[in-house]
């Protein structure tokens, strides 16, 4: 793979830490988690039962604990900012008093060690408080996106079997009041195992107190702020979390304590360099792994400030974002390519009628990014000063897998490529076979040997568990994802395996022919599929949407459909290009291909409850219909 380089970093270089991890990684691991508080230290650092890991077997330690107990009390934890404009300081001492009298309050409702309890809250800082006043108790929480319909809500509650569902009166969104509250009432109607719902006054709307419900305030201002934190097993389950469903019905991804704490507080320091004085600020929403490993936790068992922004990043308009960075005078800002996409389609100008020369680092997650949007994120908002880091990882790895550790070391970063492994991580890039690729050969990114943030299992199915991650290679953990290693080891993360094209024989990757379509300076946002073509095996067919301003012109559908064929070839012509107003997304902001995928073959079009926005799809469908018509 060709490619600029771009020679920043931070000063650091540690080449110890990589040495030391590839001697003996499970010794590397334990030295990590001893940087933790444990009660009890442990026997056996790994008990590899494969496909199943237990890491510091007979250690105790607690979430919760270490998230606050150890912290300085007076610093600032959370810079809240609602999306009406609300603002609250929370310091680490508030936010363990709060914490206590939670656990409290969920102990006298009868909830033990064990005990799923959901928790569909806004981002507000209770969301925080209600993810550790579980973890203190040793209950397992399960949180769900507050964007999630009733039924969405009732399958998660009824697969995780949550006794408590921690709730709030309603939570703004883009100008609207979701009524949660509400929601919540649909979707527990007949599921009588649940016996208390806890409501949090957000929003100023008036709702019906049933028989199981408990006001917020009542139950936490009347509980004691002393609570112990339980002292668990390092394996035991902190939470289940459902994954965003860009490929299929989301699966119930279940993760321990110890080796989780482990994987997340050592990523975060060297990914993010953290320092006393930064001010973090990470805009994914807690219901996400994102928000779960580098919001609710990582942060906070390092001891960092962080802003937490309760709505939509645009709004009330696509200023938002950078008003809030200036604001709190943000360091360190980590999002999602989704997100830079849809800033850069509104223009330089925005970002730079703002101050942002407090950032020194920025972070990307959650699909590939496309080479053009790292230069103007790397450009226009780091202003050539900050490293960018792409991380790749998943709801199963826990943590960052993938990515350039500005706080360890110092490497040429290149635009597109997620770089080398974490130290103590071993991947490879293999064929069908498992046999490792050539460099620079796309292949299947597998994983292995057990890392700490591993996923325990599927969440009551063991079978399922097995079947996903380890039957394609087995002994190995098989990601689902392609990649390519470059001749300098740079790794490539190319988006799912089974969105690969087959035109004519080539294997064309839709991330390669996204990014060259987003190239093109009046073009957004890109979405490719391909249609059954008698000739070619199969025809691709691109969604496009432009940059704000732009007219729609044959010549522009001409001048966008040349640059593919320069910078990929005539075989990835495009058969046809549609211009459209949105891409049908997950609500964690990433394409769903399948959707076109099926559309495009007339299948069904299965689990879609992670869907952001329905008239994405009617969109896409009308343009299938007059393509079909076309195609007789
Ligand atoms: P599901 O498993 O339900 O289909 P999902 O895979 O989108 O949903 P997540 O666990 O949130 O759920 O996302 C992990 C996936 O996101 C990875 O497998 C990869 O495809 C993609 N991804 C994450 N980070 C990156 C990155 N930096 N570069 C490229 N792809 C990434
Ligand atoms: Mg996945």
């Amino acid at each position: 793979m060709k490619s600029e380089t771009f020679d920043i970093g931070l000063g650091n270089n540690d080449s110890k830490t990589r040495a030391e991890a590839s001697s003996d990684y499970v010794m590397f691991w334990e030295k990590q988690a001893k940087k933790l508080h444990w009660f009890e230290p442990w026997q056996i650092p790994l008990e590899w039962n494969a496909p199943f890991s237990r890491w510091f077997v007979g250690g105790k330690t607690n979430a919760s604990y270490n998230a606050l107990d150890v912290q300085n009390k007076e610093k600032t934890a959370i810079l809240w900012e609602g999306e009406n404009g609300d603002r609250r300081t929370v310091s680490y001492g508030q936010l363990l008093s709060q914490t206590k009298r939670l656990a409290n309050a969920l102990k006298s409702l009868g909830i033990q060690k064990g005990d799923r309890v959901t928790i569909y809250l806004p981002m507000v800082p209770e969301l925080i408080t209600s993810i550790l006043a579980c973890a203190r108790i040793g209950a397992i929480h399960t949180v769900i996106f507050s964007g999630f319909s009733a039924a969405s809500i009732r399958d998660r509650v009824f697969d995780s079997k949550s006794k408590i569902i921690i709730t709030a009166d309603g939570g703004y969104r883009r100008g609207n009041t979701v009524k949660l509250k509400e929601i919540v009432d649909t979707a527990i109607q007949d599921l009588d195992f649940v016996k208390n719902v806890i409501v949090l006054k957000r929003a100023d709307i008036k709702i019906t107190m049933n028989k199981k419900d408990l006001h917020w305030g009542d139950a936490v201002e009347n509980s004691p702020d002393s609570c112990d934190a339980e002292r668990l097993e390092s394996s035991h389950p902190l939470f289940i979390l459902y994954t965003s469903g860009t490929t299929g019905k989301p699966k119930g991804v279940l993760h321990d304590t110890g080796g989780y704490l482990t994987h997340i507080s050592a990523t975060f320091r060297w990914a993010f360099d953290i320092k006393d004085s930064d001010v973090y600020y990470c805009t994914a929403d807690i219901g996400w792994v994102t928000g779960h490993s580098y919001v609710a936790y990582g942060p906070l068992i390092c001891g960092a400030t962080q802003v937490m922004y309760e709505g939509a990043p645009d709004y009330p308009g696509p200023a938002r974002l950078w008003e809030i960075i200036q604001r709190y005078k943000v360091t360190i800002l980590y999002t999602t390519p989704t997100a830079l996409r849809m800033f850069m389609k509104f223009g330089d100008s925005i970002p730079n009628s703002f101050d942002l020369s407090s950032l020194r680092l920025l972070g990307t997650v959650g699909e590939p990014i496309n080479p053009e949007v790292w230069k103007w994120y790397y450009t226009t908002i780091g202003k050539r000063r900050c490293p960018i880091i792409d991380t790749w990882w998943q709801t199963e790895t826990g943590g960052m897998m993938i990515s350039p550790l500005p706080g360890l070391e110092t490497i040429p970063l290149k635009p597109g490529s997620g770089s080398f492994p974490i130290p103590g991580v071993d991947v490879a890039v293999v064929d069908d076979a498992g046999a490792e690729v050539k460099p620079n050969t796309r292949g299947f990114l597998i994983i292995r040997k057990p890392w700490p943030g591993m996923l325990l299992t599927l969440w009551g199915d063991d079978a399922k568990y097995k079947e996903v991650y380890w039957s394609r290679y087995p002994g190995f953990y098989y990601t689902g994802d392609y990649a390519i290693r470059d001749g300098d080891g740079y790794l490539w993360l190319l988006g799912r395996a089974d969105d690969v094209l087959k035109v004519a024989g080539h294997r064309i990757g839709t991330a390669e022919l996204e990014s060259s379509l987003v190239s093109h300076h009046s073009i957004s946002e890109a979405a490719v599929c391909g249609v059954a073509d008698e000739i070619k095996g199969e025809a691709i067919i691109a969604f496009l949407v432009p940059k704000e301003g732009v007219a729609v012109t044959d010549v522009l559908k001409q001048e966008v459909i040349e640059q593919v064929r320069i910078q990929i070839g005539p075989i990835a012509t495009p058969q046809q290009i549609y211009f459209v107003s949105r891409l049908p997304k997950t609500r964690s902001g990433k394409i769903m291909r399948r959707l076109l995928k099926a559309m495009a073959r007339n299948e069904k079009i299965g689990d879609v409850s992670t869907l952001e926005d329905g008239a994405a799809v009617s969109e896409i469908q009308t343009a299938f219909d007059e393509l079909k018509k076309q195609l007789g």
